[in-house]
């Protein structure tokens, strides 16, 4: 359920302090340290999920969740509406996809281009 060594689950449980976009039950948001975009929010689950490669059938509901949260928390956070503006989502799973952090997440950036990264 929980890794005690694993850094997202201690921003999950306040250990490590972050800047918090939203909480329920199943998922919890903040923005990126290092962001890549004006607007760099990461969602997670609050199950820790190593990465999409640990995916099950029973997790289809959570990343259903998770996903339909992407475009009200963008619009939350001040991305710019659709088609003018949006957002960008990224997972990163594995070492050779670009995964830091091992503990799922998605990644959502949005604001005026140009960015730093992306
Ligand atoms: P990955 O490369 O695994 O897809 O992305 C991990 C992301 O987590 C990076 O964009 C990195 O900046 C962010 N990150 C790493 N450690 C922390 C932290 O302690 N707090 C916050 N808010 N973001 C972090
Ligand atoms: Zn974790």
């Amino acid at each position: 359920m929980i890794d005690e060594k694993c850094i997202f689950c201690k921003i999950i449980a306040g250990k490590i302090p972050s800047r918090k976009v939203h909480e329920d039950e199943h998922v919890f948001a903040f923005h990126d340290i290092n962001p890549w975009a004006p607007i760099h929010f990461l969602i997670i689950p609050k199950l820790h999920i190593p990465s999409l490669a640990q995916l099950a059938p029973e997790h289809a509901a959570l990343m259903g969740h998770m996903m339909t949260l992407a475009p009200k928390l963008a619009a939350q956070e001040g991305c710019n509406p659709y088609p003018e503006g949006g957002f960008r989502t990224v997972i990163n799973s594995g070492t050779e996809g670009g995964q830091e952090v091992h503990h799922l997440h998605m990644h959502i950036m949005g604001g005026p281009r140009p960015w730093l990264r992306g």
